[in-house]
């Protein structure tokens, strides 16, 4: 059999796969298929999958899946695993620290303790990718992906990679906006460690703190809700009575109310309709509007 028949039609040398669950692939551990999963065995794989892909099909970039609610009739376009290929860690000749997408955002804190630096640390409590943290803007203990950013490569759907600057990306609370949204990778400029700065205690207790306040143990996606101005959508959330709202297999967590976990047998109309509640609720008591940060994709049947 033919590389290309075996990837279905694609000539291509990563691995592609017809109708994956998408429950496999995401935190919540829920979700419909995708018609196609695509993991690049490089970069240069994975542009030629974008060139090959059919221009009306949609793409979904994933990392780890720990901010993606993907709806139980799956996902109709390509999903592109960026785990594998773009795998990319290094200190750059000019001293700066270079991740690919793929990278798991806790390996990058580690190794940018490891070389010395400093203010990474944050990295290490969100347990996404490079590319995710650098599509959301995620941030934690006061610390934003962002701020770090010296340049990225970035890919267009004409398999065109170009670098940008920071500054060509309008940056704001877990939201980015610019010329290109697929990220393949990223330079950061960390400080340099400050004189008996101990990063992998900071880690430690970032995580300890963490596990603390937070349902880590369950199947969520962190926090649902972004924090409007001036206040916590948990405290919102708390203020409406709705701590440990069952509906399905999914639950308001009772630990951090901004998070909704699976029970086991959740499915993701189960979560849906609580991130539906809860803002209802909120909206009907307090006047506020609550914005997803979870990002929702796919049909509902
Ligand atoms: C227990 C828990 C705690 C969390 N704590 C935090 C926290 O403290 N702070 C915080 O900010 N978030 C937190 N999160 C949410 C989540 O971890 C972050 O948003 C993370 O950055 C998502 O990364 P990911 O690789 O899992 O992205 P995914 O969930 O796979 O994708 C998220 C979005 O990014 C896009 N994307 C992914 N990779 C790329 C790429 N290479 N190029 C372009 N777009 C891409 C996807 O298409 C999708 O729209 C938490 C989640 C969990 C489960």
């Amino acid at each position: 059999m033919s590389a290309a028949s075996a990837n279905h039609g694609f000539s291509v040398r990563g691995e592609l796969r017809l109708e994956e669950s998408m429950a496999r692939h995401t935190s919540w551990r829920v979700g419909g298929n995708a018609a196609v999963f695509f993991t690049p065995a490089d970069q240069d794989d994975l542009v030629e999958f974008i060139l090959q892909l059919d221009s009306s099909m949609d793409i979904l970039w994933l990392g780890l899946g720990s901010n993606l609610l993907v709806r139980d009739g799956g996902f109709s376009g390509a999903v592109i695993d960026t785990r594998k290929a773009l795998q990319m860690l290094e200190v750059n000749e000019s001293g700066f620290l270079c991740a690919g997408a793929g990278v798991a955002a806790a390996k990058l804190a580690r190794f940018a303790v490891a070389n010395g630096f400093q203010n990474a640390e944050f990295l290490a409590g969100i347990p996404g990718t490079v590319g995710g943290a650098l599509a959301m803007n995620a941030g934690a203990w006061g610390g934003e992906t962002w701020r770090y950013v010296r340049s990225v490569e970035t890919l267009n759907r004409q398999g065109e990679i170009q670098i940008r600057t920071a500054k060509d990306f309008q940056i704001g609370y877990r939201s980015v906006t610019g010329p290109e949204k697929w990220f393949l990778g990223a330079e950061f400029e960390f400080e340099k460690a400050a004189a008996g700065f101990n990063g992998l205690l900071e880690i430690k207790s970032m995580l300890a703190q963490r596990a603390a306040a937070q349902p880590v143990q369950t199947a969520n996606a962190g926090s649902v809700f972004r924090n409007p101005e001036g206040d916590y959508a948990a405290r919102l959330i708390e203020s409406c009575d709705l701590k440990g709202v069952v509906h399905g297999g999914a639950q308001i967590a009772e630990k951090h109310t901004n998070f909704i976990i699976n029970n086991g047998d959740a499915c993701a109309a189960d979560i849906e309709f609580l991130i539906d509640f809860a803002r209802q609720q909120v909206l009907k008591t307090t006047g506020v509007t609550l914005e997803t940060e979870v990002r929702i994709v796919g049909s509902k049947s």
